[in-house]
């Protein structure tokens, strides 16, 4: 079977495991997964959803947020690592929105990476969930279950990006980078995976070298 052939069975299998995979960081507004985002810079999903209901509370719109005071934001954040960076990388950002975007966020890759704190995958991220326009997102789970799968052999996330660009249609780009978090936390996890019990064995490289 080729790598693209490889992919879309990958896709259909794994859609049918985790039919309700979908971002894990709760937001309601586009602006508010940009922030969420931010927050999970070495930081568990869980933990975000955690902060995020009183940071939301306290600053309900994007305006509010732009003006909001840094040390009062560091507070709110206080239990998400590196809260100092990603204060002012929350706070720059709202301000960059508000005044050179009219308060939306950009539907445009390139727009989105010059906010600060937003690197290719909060783009892509934000390119796919609230716009509905096709990106992978490479993440740890994504980068390591594809290596395994057999769907690339790079390890840098653009690389692997490319890679998988190259096999996967491009109407399945959003949902794959959520695929392989839902199967990296529930099969295909990092310090065992359970191959016998997952989906993907008759055609995972891992799986067939073994
Ligand atoms: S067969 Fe094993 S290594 Fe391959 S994706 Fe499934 S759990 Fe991961």
């Amino acid at each position: 079977m080729d790598k693209s052939r490889i992919a879309t069975t990958v896709v259909q299998r794994l859609r049918q495991q985790y039919p309700d995979a979908q971002c894990t960081l709760d937001f309601q507004e586009p602006w508010q997964l940009l922030v969420a985002a931010i927050l999970s810079a070495q930081c568990t999903d869980a933990r975000v959803n955690l902060i995020t209901p009183g940071l939301f509370s306290r600053y309900s719109t994007l305006d509010s947020l732009a003006q909001a005071d840094l040390a009062d934001v560091e507070q709110l954040i206080r239990s998400c690592g590196l809260f100092r960076t990603k204060a002012r990388a929350i706070l720059g950002s709202a301000t960059r929105l508000v005044t050179d975007f009219n308060g939306t966020l950009p539907p445009d890759r390139e727009a989105l990476m010059s906010l600060p704190g937003v690197g290719r995958k909060i783009a892509n991220l934000l390119l796919g969930d609230c716009f509905g326009i096709p990106a992978i997102v490479v993440d740890t789970h994504c980068a390591r279950v594809s290596a395994l799968i057999g769907l690339t052999r790079q390890t840098l996330p653009l690389a692997v990006e490319k890679d998988l660009a190259e096999v996967l249609r491009p109407e399945d780009w959003i949902a794959y980078g959520h695929l392989m978090v839902s199967h990296g936390r529930a099969i295909c996890v990092a310090r065992k995976p359970d191959c016998p019990g997952c989906p993907l064995q008759n055609i995972c490289q891992h799986a067939l070298r073994r």
